[in-house]
Formats: C-alpha cells, structure tokens, sequence
C-alpha cells in the first residue's frame, strides 16, 4: 500500500500553503530536498495534495479572488520592499497608515460581532506580517498595492483605506499559478479527480485517508492529514439546512466542494446576473458590485434598507449580502449619479461586465428598472427625493465637510429614520445610473477547533488534538482575512505536519 508522509486535502490557498510548508519544512531538517519526504512503497511519492477536482479547476476559491490579503503592517515603508509595483516617484505620492495588531484583531471581532475565537483570531493577526514575508520570499507569490480596490485618488495624491493594502498580481488567478508553480518545485505530488472520503485512524492517531480514484475507493497511508478541502458553500442543500431558508438560490462561485467541516457563513453581494452554481473561470471576482458606497440601495418595493455609508465595505458586504437575500425576491438595485459613476471600479462595473441600466431622470430610470423587477416605481422616486432632502439638510448643517470616499467623511442623511453615515451625496445630476444585484457566497467558514499554534484538529471527546490530523483555511471575514488566515494556517499545519516524521520511529504502517 503506498504511503506519504504528509497528504493535503484540496488544492486550494490554505492546501497550497501546507503543502508547500511540509515539504519545506522537511528539507530545513535535512532531509532530502526537495524530494525528501521517504517513500515507503512502491512509487516515487512524496508529499500528495489531494484534489476532488479537475486540473483546470485547480485552485478552489482562491482562484476567484482578487487576492487581497489582510495583513498587520507598519505603514507604506514596512511593505515597499515586497511590493513589485511602487516606483521611488510613486512612493512620494501615497499616504498610508499602519495597520496595527489591535486594528486588525479590533476588525476581526467587531465585523464578526463578538462570535469570532478570540485565540484562533489573534494567531492569525500575530503571524499575519511573518506569513506574508514567507509567501513572497520563500513561496514566491507576487505581492503588489492594491491601489484599484483600496486606495482614492485624494487630489494628487493616492490615499488607502480600510488597512487592507495588499493584493496579488493578477489576483487569485496569479495566487493559484505562484502556489502551483512553487508546490512543484518543493516536490509535492498533486493528485486531480480524486476527492478524500474517509480519514482512516488506528490506535488513536490518523493514518490515512481513503480517495475516489477511477470509480475505485484507495486506501493511502500517511503519517499526516492536513484537511484544507473549503466549506460547504458550493452545495445548495446544505446551505438551505446550515445557513436557513433562501440561501439555497445564493450565487456562488465554484462547482465542486461538497464537503461539510464548516457551520457559519460570510455572504457578499454580486451581479445579480452572474452563474449561480459555478463560477465565471474568466471574470472570476468581477462579478463582485461593491460600490454601494457612492450610492444607494434599493429593494423591489424601491425602499431603501441598508444603511450604505456605515462603515468601508470590505466591512459592510458580508452583511450587506445577507440583507439583499433577504429582500423580496432576494435582489436590490444600486443607484447612482453622474456624479460618481466615473469613480466606479472598471473591473466591476466596466461596459460587457454587468448589464447597466441608464437613464436621463429618476422617473425614466423607475420606469425602465420595473422591467427588471421593480414593483413600485413611484416609491423609488419618492425615497430617492427623501434622501436628496436630506443630504442638503446636512450639508446646509455641516458647511465645513467635504465629501471624501478615502475616510470615513461623514457626509450623512442624519434626519432620514434610516441614514446613509459616511459619503452621501444627491443623486439628481443625470445621466443616473442603476444596476441589479443579487447575493453570493464569498465562503463558509467555522467548523473544526484548532490549537493555534499548529492548526492540529481538538477532539470534541478529549479537547485534545487528534494526533495526525490539522486543518487549515475559511476562518473569519473582514475582506482579506480569509487568505490570510488559510496561509497562517496552512503554514503552520504543515510545519506540524512534517514533525511528526521527526518525532516519530518512522512511518505508521
Ligand atoms: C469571488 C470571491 C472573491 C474573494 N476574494 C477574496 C480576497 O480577495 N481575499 C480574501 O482573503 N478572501 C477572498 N475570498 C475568500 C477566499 O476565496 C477564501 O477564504 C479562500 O480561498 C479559502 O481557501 P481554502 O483553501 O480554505 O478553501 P478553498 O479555496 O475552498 O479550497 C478547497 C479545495 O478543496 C477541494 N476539495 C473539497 N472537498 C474535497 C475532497 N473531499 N477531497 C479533495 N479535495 C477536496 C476543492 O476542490 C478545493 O480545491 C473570496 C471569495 C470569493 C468567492
């Protein structure tokens, strides 16, 4: 029977971080590198990532993301060195604050409303800088700023928000290339169209896993598992049974997980005339329409019902994608003028990229929308009129504050029962300009409990960890924080994984 000293379930960011650090944590040992890991059996195995899917879909949801990673930094100095797209003139013009430990746990836990573990989260944050120092020098993952998504062009001058400032280039398409091409190298063995079905253990400890492999059930044998197989987002059933009713008809991104390891959910909002069921492999996360924030958001009814200025959004559109689902029908319009719409991410909201409906009056754009879904036409100009009210009530109050997207501005419709907070503007300067949006799930997350130092799974029986058996991936969501917490994880998992050949006489057989 063949065995390995590490198997990986599932080839996603967290798997790939794993997997990548087993085997390099094997040579640090001395091992034979890169191909270290001993083969016991019968072929040239090492490390194995085992996968459910096909190659071309290698990459799980990373693949979709933009691959913004969420990490503590110091300010624009700490970060010019991993960065490949600042130019020494560039630098000059950008203004960047740190991103402190306390900000980023504060994140964390305000975002997730108090119910995130306070140590899973920590670990996570403390090693968050050391981890994206690994994944560029060690890994090779292309870092960049993210100047598209998180900064605004503050007159001459590129301002972030929001903390989050990294991303990957080419996004999550650049991530998964980076981590293949580097789990190739590192000698990691990559099995396609085999899901894990079963983890096997004997006296106590894990030994293996069985896999699918061509209509056959295979039994593996390894001294680790490392269990990084996603959530359950991909399966409507059980998002109707775990998350409630109406998340059956969520869009999501990807066809092929099925497993069930994770209890809550982060939702997002997209266009609502995305896939359903599977993702876009081409458009990937531009099917995302965050800019909520320079408008505003209405139901069928042509209500308003989130407030759209409450904070930044890569801290309101989880929440924001639950509320859609939950307004009739489960889609809303956003709204803007001209005078944002030229401030709207290309990538989202670019011609061919989302059906865009203009019009030169409120009561046109009322009128054309009832064609994709709006019941109630006069009600939209109605509340749209209320709002505009409201904004020069506010204005007239507050002479001195100017609208500025990069802070939280608090340009606010205060008298409304339901205010806009931060960047409300009127919407009355035509062309106007609305698109429909529906809910999608970024990922489901939860599940297993880790020890935070070496992402081993705790037994629900004995509240210890079972030995062999680590988990790394979906944690907790202020957007950016799933990639990281997947490659502190992951990376840390594998080092685990790879002591166990140390600490061990050999291999179980
Ligand atoms: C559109 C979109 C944009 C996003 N953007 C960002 C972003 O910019 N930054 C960020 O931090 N997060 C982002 N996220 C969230 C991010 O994608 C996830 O947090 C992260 O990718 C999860 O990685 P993972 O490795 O844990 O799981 P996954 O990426 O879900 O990978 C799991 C893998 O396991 C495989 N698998 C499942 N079951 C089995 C089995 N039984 N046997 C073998 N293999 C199996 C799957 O095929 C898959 O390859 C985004 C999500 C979406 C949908």
């Amino acid at each position: 029977m063949a065995s390995w000293d590490c198997i990986v379930i599932g080839s996603g960011n967290a798997g790939c971080c794993a997997a990548f650090s087993a085997a390099e944590s094997g040579c640090d040992k001395g091992a034979r590198c890169p191909f270290w890991a001993r083969q016991q059996t019968n072929s040239s195995d090492k490390f194995s990532l085992s996968m459910s899917c096909p190659r071309e879909w290698a990459g799980g949801n990373g693949y979709y993301t933009a691959g913004a990673y969420r990490t503590v930094h110091s300010g624009l100095q700490d970060l010019l060195p991993i960065v490949n797209n600042v130019s020494k003139e560039q630098a000059e013009s950008i203004d960047m604050d740190e991103y402190s430990h306390e900000d980023f746990l504060g994140d964390i836990m305000r975002v997730g409303e108090g119910k995130p573990d306070p140590v899973l989260a920590s670990a996570v944050v403390n090693a968050s800088r050391e981890t994206i120092a690994w994944l560029a020098d060690r890994v090779g993952i292309p870092f960049m700023l993210s100047f598209h998504r998180q900064a605004y062009a503050v007159g001459a001058r590129q301002t972030f928000w929001g903390g989050l400032v990294l991303c990957t280039e080419d996004g999550g398409k650049g991530l998964i290339a980076a981590h293949l091409r580097a789990i190739e190298k590192a000698g990691v063995e990559v099995w396609y169209n085999c899901p894990a079905v079963e983890i096997t253990m004997e006296d106590g400890a894990v030994n293996g896993v069985v896999v699918e492999k061509d209509g056959e059930r295979v039994h593996l044998r390894a001294a680790a598992v490392v269990l990084a197989a996603g959530g359950f987002e991909a399966n409507p059933a059980m998002r109707e049974e775990k998350l409630g009713p109406g998340w059956g008809r969520a869009i999501v991104s990807r066809a092929h997980l099925t497993t069930d390891m994770s209890l809550l959910f982060v939702p997002c909002r997209g266009d609502a005339d995305a896939p359903t069921e599977a993702g876009d492999r081409v458009l990937t996360n531009q099917f995302t329409k965050s800019g909520y924030p320079l408008g505003i958001m209405v139901n069928s009814a042509g209500k308003r019902f989130v407030d759209e200025g409450e904070d930044y959004r890569n801290y309101t559109y989880a929440k924001f994608g639950k509320a859609i689902l939950k307004q009739p029908g489960g889609f809303a319009f956003q709204i803007w003028d001209s005078k944002v719409i030229g401030s709207l991410r290309v990538e989202e909201y670019g011609d061919g990229i989302v059906k865009k409906i203009h019009a030169d009056s409120i009561e046109e754009l009322a009128e054309k929308l009832t064609e994709r879904g709006l019941e109630d036409k006069e009600e939209l100009v109605r509340v749209v009129h209320e709002y505009n009210q409201a904004v020069k009530q506010h204005e007239g109050e507050n002479p001195d504050k100017t609208w500025n997207p990069a802070v939280k501005d608090g340009m606010s419709t205060k008298s409304l029962s339901l205010p806009k907070s931060n960047w409300a503007l009127t919407i009355e300067e035509p062309p106007f300009m609305a698109v429909k949006v529906a809910c999608g799930v970024t990922f489901t997350f939860g599940g297993v409990d880790l020890d935070p130092e070496t992402a081993g799974v705790i037994s629900d029986k004995t509240s210890k960890a079972i030995p062999g058996l680590y988990a790394a991936g979906e944690i907790n969501y202020p957007g950016g924080s799933g990639l990281m917490a997947g490659a502190v994880f992951g990376r840390k998992a594998g080092r685990a994984a790879a002591s166990i050949r140390e600490t061990s006489t050999g291999l179980k057989q």
